[in-house]
């Protein structure tokens, strides 16, 4: 999608801090982590949010926390790790294309502000 940031940053045209790529995800290191490890994973093709994820994405959507799963162990966040998913502006999403946040290596407060 033309303008979209993560669209750019999935085709190479922006810079990132990658940490794992494949033929239909991207993940890589948020710019302003709240977490000592944070970072972002994207499906290449766009999706404006999770609102807009269908029956069809599952498979999508299970590679994508399957990956979550081992970049996190490799990483070392075995005391835990959170995903979120903001969507729209209650949501408080700023990056119109579906991402997945993963915070670890602190503890993370319940509920979330
Ligand atoms: P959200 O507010 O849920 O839409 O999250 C968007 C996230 O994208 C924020 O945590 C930003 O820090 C992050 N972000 C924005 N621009 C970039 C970038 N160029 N590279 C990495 N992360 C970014
Ligand atoms: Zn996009």
């Amino acid at each position: 999608m033309e303008n979209c940031l993560f669209c750019k940053i999935a085709a190479g045209e922006i810079p990132s801090n990658k940490l794992y790529e494949d033929d239909q995800i991207l993940a890589f290191h948020d710019i302003d982590p709240q977490a000592p490890v944070h970072f972002l994973v994207i499906p290449k093709q766009h999706v404006d949010s999770a609102a807009c994820l269908e029956e069809t994405d599952s498979a999508l959507v299970g590679h994508i926390f399957a990956v979550i799963a081992r970049l996190c162990k490799e990483l070392g966040c075995e005391d835990g790790y959170r995903v979120v998913t903001n969507v729209g502006e209650d949501g408080g999403q700023s990056v119109k294309h579906l991402h997945f946040h993963v915070l670890a290596k602190r503890s993370l407060a319940w509920p979330p502000g």
